[in-house]
C-alpha cells in the first residue's frame, strides 16, 4: 500500500493551526502528528514524502454548488474538464446541480450522471435531483433509496426548472427529509422589471442594469418566502448564493451543526460588486445578480457573523462567444471553480472586512472544507482526522500568481478573474491518497469516487 507523509507544513483544520505532519496509508488519514514527524517509525518509513515547508495544509475544500454542463451543453464544460479546473483550485469535493440536458429530474437521468462521471472527475462528486412542479414521488423514491440532494429553482428561469406553485412548494418542504437547496429569485418581480427596462433601454442595455432586472427586491422577498415554508414545515433549506444584505436578516447565527436553515454565499458575490460591471460586462453576468458594494461588504461581515455557513462557487461556464453577446442575449454563469480557494484566502490575507479584522484563514476553511460536509452529511470528508478520507489541499502562502488564457482550465478558458494576482498559489491537491493536482499540471488519473453520505 503507498504510504505518503506531508510534513513540514502548517495545517489549519477546526479552528486551529499548528506545525505538523499526516501520514495517508492508501486512500485514508492514518495519523495526524505536531512538531516532527521523526519519533514516528511509520511516519519516517512513508515511500512517498511530500515536504510543504512554509506551506499551509487543509482539507481539501467542497464545492456544494457547481454546473458541470454535462451532459448536454458539453460546449460549455464537461465532468472532465471542469473537475480538473477544480483540483488545480484546491477543491476535492463537488456537489452538481440538475440543469443538465436532460435536466436531472428523474432518477433514471440521475443514474445516467453517475454512470458518466465513472473514471472521468478528478474530484469526489455527487449530483443533485431537480425538484419540478410534479416529480415529488420520484423524489420520494430517491430518498427512499438513501438520496439527500435536491435542488429547487423558486422563481428562476435556469433551464425551465421553475416551481413556483404553491401547492408543489408546500408539498416538498413538508415531505423531503434531507436538506432543499433553493435558488430564490420571484419570477413576477423579475418579469416586471425586465418589461421596464426592455422598454427604457431597448436593444442599447448594458449588464450594469442586471442587478436593477435581478433585483435585491425579487431575492429578498423569494428568500424570505423559503424561510417561510422551511420554518413552517421544520424543513431543511439552504439558500443558495445570498447576494443582499436585507437577506442576511432572514438568517440566524450560531454553529452550522445546530440549523435546519443555512444560507451559502459564493465567491463571485463576495469579490466583485456592481462597479466592475462597466469593466467586465456580461462576464459577471449570473444570477442572482452582483449587487451593490454595501451589499458585497455586508456578505463578507456575515461569514464573520456567522450569518453565512457555506462558502461555494456556483461554478457556471458558458462560452466567450456566448457572453459576447448583447446583454439581453448573453447567458447568465461565472468559470469560477478554479479560482474558489485563491478567492477566499486573497480575501482573508488582503482584505479589511471590517474595521477590526479581516477574515481569518481558519475561517475560510471552515466555510469551504467542514461546513459543506457537515450540511450535506457526507461520510468521512471535510476535515483532517484519523481515519477520514484523504482529501488534501496545499498551498503557499507566499507564492503570487496572475491569472491568464494559458492557465484556466476550465473548457470554456475565460475568467472574471483573468489580470488579477492571487496569493496564495494551490500547490498540490490530493484526492482519495493519490496527487490529483502537483502544482502546475492536473495528473491523469481521474481519480474521484462518489461520495457517500452518513
Ligand atoms: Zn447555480
Amino acid at each position: 500500500m503507498n504510504t505518503m507523509l506531508i510534513h513540514g507544513g502548517t495545517i489549519v483544520n477546526e479552528g486551529r493551526r499548528f506545525q505538523g505532519w499526516i501520514l495517508v496509508h492508501g486512500e485514508q488519514i492514518a495519523e495526524i502528528g505536531q512538531g516532527d514527524y521523526n519519533h514516528n517509525l511509520e511516519a519516517a518509513a512513508a515511500t512517498q514524502k511530500i515536504d510543504a515547508t512554509g506551506k499551509i495544509v487543509i482539507p481539501g475544500a467542497i464545492d456544494a454548488h457547481v454546473h458541470f454542463r454535462d451532459p448536454g451543453l458539453t460546449s460549455k464544460g464537461d465532468m472532465s474538464t471542469e473537475s480538473a479546473a477544480a483540483v488545480a483550485g484546491g477543491v476535492t469535493s463537488v456537489l452538481e446541480m440538475p440543469n443538465t440536458v436532460p435536466q436531472t429530474t428523474t432518477l433514471d437521468a440521475l443514474a445516467r450522471k453517475f454512470d458518466l462521471a465513472e473514471g472521468r472527475m478528478h474530484t469526489n462528486y455527487s449530483f443533485f435531483l431537480g425538484a419540478t412542479t410534479d416529480n415529488l414521488a420520484e423524489i420520494k423514491r430517491y430518498e427512499c433509496n438513501g438520496g439527500r440532494l435536491v435542488k429547487l429553482f423558486m422563481g428562476s428561469s435556469t433551464g425551465g426548472m421553475l416551481v413556483s406553485d404553491g401547492r408543489a412548494l408546500s408539498a416538498l418542504f413538508a415531505e423531503f427529509g434531507g436538506v432543499i437547496s433553493v435558488h430564490c429569485e420571484d419570477e413576477s418581480i423579475i418579469r416586471t422589471n425586465t418589461e421596464r427596462y426592455r422598454c427604457e433601454t431597448g436593444d442599447d442595455a448594458t449588464t450594469s442594469i442586471h442587478p436593477l432586472v435581478r433585483s435585491a427586491e425579487a431575492c429578498y422577498v423569494s428568500t424570505a418566502r423559503a424561510v417561510e415554508l422551511a420554518d413552517r414545515y421544520e424543513a431543511r433549506l439552504n439558500v443558495c448564493h445570498v447576494t443582499t444584505a436585507r437577506e442576511l436578516t432572514l438568517f440566524g447565527e450560531g454553529p452550522i451543526s445546530q440549523k435546519k436553515i443555512t444560507a451559502e454565499v459564493c465567491t463571485p458575490h463576495l469579490w466583485f460588486s456592481a462597479d466592475d460591471y462597466a469593466r467586465l460586462g456580461n462576464r459577471i453576468k449570473c444570477n442572482p445578480s452582483i449587487k451593490s458594494p454595501a451589499d458585497r461588504d455586508a456578505l463578507r461581515a456575515g461569514l464573520l457573523s456567522g450569518r453565512l455557513d457555506l462558502v461555494a462557487t456556483d461554478h457556471a461556464p458558458h462560452t466567450a462567444a456566448e457572453k459576447s453577446l448583447g446583454y439581453w442575449n448573453a447567458p447568465s454563469g461565472i468559470p469560477s471553480v478554479q479560482h474558489s480557494l485563491p478567492v477566499m484566502f486573497t480575501l482573508a490575507e488582503l482584505t479589511e472586512l471590517t474595521e477590526e479584522k479581516p477574515l481569518p484563514l481558519e475561517l475560510a476553511v471552515e466555510k469551504m472544507c467542514h461546513a459543506p460536509a457537515v450540511r450535506f452529511g457526507l461520510a468521512n470528508r471535510g476535515f483532517l482526522r484519523k481515519g477520514y478520507k484523504a482529501d488534501i489541499t496545499i498551498v503557499d502562502p507566499a507564492s503570487s500568481w496572475g491569472v491568464s488564457p494559458e492557465n484556466i482550465l476550465s473548457k470554456c478558458g475565460w475568467s472574471p478573474w483573468e489580470g488579477v494576482r492571487f496569493r496564495p498559489r494551490v500547490v498540490c491537491t490530493i484526492v482519495g491518497g493519490r496527487i490529483a493536482w502537483d502544482g502546475t499540471r492536473v495528473t491523469d488519473l481521474a481519480t474521484g469516487e462518489s461520495l457517500t453520505f452518513k
